[in-house]
């Protein structure tokens, strides 16, 4: 079971339930946002459902809702107090992509024009009728869901 409403053993629960300290920007009935404690940048934000959920595959869509409606607000916050031109949202689901905490979160990363951080983009392409079979594959998956 990846999502129940609280896991004694995850850091974000414990911060959550007040049992670990954060410096809290933002809380509602179902979210809370504080400052990553190894920031990428002054400012870097965490946004975390409550509820426990191991990461967005297992969410639930009301939950996923209650994160996104909230988003928009946290990327202003961002600009506006961190002083950025920009805001990079970043999401690990699975160890191989990073995800270290296993309870679901939302990076919010300040940027700026001469910040000097990036990704790292391999940027590939199809062969001829791969992304017509993929595009079919997608269609029929999130058809059955
Ligand atoms: P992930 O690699 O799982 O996407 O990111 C986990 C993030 O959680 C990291 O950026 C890390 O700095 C942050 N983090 C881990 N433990 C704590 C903590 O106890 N308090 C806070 N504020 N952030 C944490
Ligand atoms: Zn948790």
């Amino acid at each position: 079971m990846t999502t129940q409403s609280t896991q004694p053993d995850c850091v974000f629960c414990r911060i959550v339930a007040g049992e670990l300290p954060s410096h809290e920007v933002y809380s509602d009935d179902h979210v809370f946002a504080f400052l990553d404690i190894g920031p990428v940048a002054a400012g870097h934000l965490l946004l975390i459902p409550k509820t426990h959920c191991q990461n967005i595959v297992d969410l639930p869509a009301d939950v996923a809702s209650a994160l996104g409606g909230v988003l928009p607000s946290m990327a202003r916050a961002v600009v506006d107090v961190a002083g950025a031109s920009g805001v990079n949202i970043l999401q690990n689901n699975g160890a191989c992509a990073g995800q270290v905490v296993d309870h679901v979160h939302f990076h919010l990363i300040p940027r700026t024009d001469d910040d000097g951080l990036g990704f790292r983009w391999r940027v590939g392409g199809y062969e001829a009728g791969e992304a017509e079979a993929l595009g079919q594959k997608f269609r029929e998956n999130l058809s059955q869901k």
